[in-house]
């Protein structure tokens, strides 16, 4: 598989997750118009985008996809927003292409944010995919790729505006967080962490690569505009 980063942070989310001939949207935060020249116009290869939650920088192309015919998926709280929405039952998994999707909740402050587990039926792969929340309210065996966010650094946030600190801290991943959660899971099987919505004034890419790496002992990457991730999950 290979993951393509189409747009990360507060300005607009976006990846396209390639399967052979297939591509999975995770959120559609940027214009559709930039997110169709990301593809190369595939938009019939799209099996369906994943939205997290109904903020701009999620959703901000989703409507326009959808006028096109791309199925889009969301919990029952983002329909509200997104009435165009297919809903999806909370932690009940189904079938997307060559994909078994899931979401689950997250802490965010939107009616029901989520994230989503991926499993491509066809290889075995599992990747999981979340954002906007100040934590995980479960533990995810069996993962391969985590693509999750690393927002800000405590040391970089100290002179931020307290009010808005405040809500940063209540419903954005910090790196040190992210350290936690992600040594506490069983990470066995996971050959790649992608680092994702790190926010321009309070991250920092080299201190938030090294500092994930270093404690999880994973190959960690930041995902910037433009890249494109393969994603092997052969053992190395
Ligand atoms: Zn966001
Ligand atoms: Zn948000």
């Amino acid at each position: 598989m290979e993951l393509q980063v189409l747009g990360t942070g507060s300005s607009g989310n976006c990846y396209a997750l390639y399967d052979e001939q297939q591509i999975v949207l995770l959120d559609a935060g940027i214009p559709a118009k930039r997110i169709l020249r990301g593809i190369d116009h595939r938009v019939g290869d799209v099996a369906g985008c994943l939205i997290t939650h109904e903020h701009q920088d999620h959703c901000r192309g989703a409507r326009d996809l959808y006028k096109l015919g791309v199925p889009m998926l969301g919990t029952t709280g983002t329909k509200e927003a997104l009435p165009y929405i297919d809903n999806n039952r909370s932690m009940h998994q189904r079938r997307l292409g060559n994909f078994s999707i899931m979401d689950f909740p997250v802490i965010h402050d939107t009616k029901e944010p989520c994230g989503w587990l991926l499993g491509n039926t066809r290889t075995g792969e599992r990747m999981l995919y979340a954002t906007d929340t100040s934590g995980l309210l479960f533990a995810f065996p069996h993962i391969n790729y985590w693509l999750i966010e690393c927002n800000y650094a405590e040391e970089l946030i100290w002179d931020t505006a307290p009010s808005h600190r405040e809500r940063i801290r209540q419903y954005h991943m910090s790196m040190e967080t992210l350290a936690t959660i992600l040594t506490r899971n069983d990470l066995t099987d996971c050959k790649q962490i992608i680092l994702c919505h790190m926010s321009r004034e309070r991250g920092d890419l080299k201190l938030m690569t090294r500092f994930i790496a270093g404690r999880t002992g994973k190959p960690t990457v930041m995902a910037v505009e433009g890249a494109r991730i393969p994603l092997n999950a052969e053992p190395f």
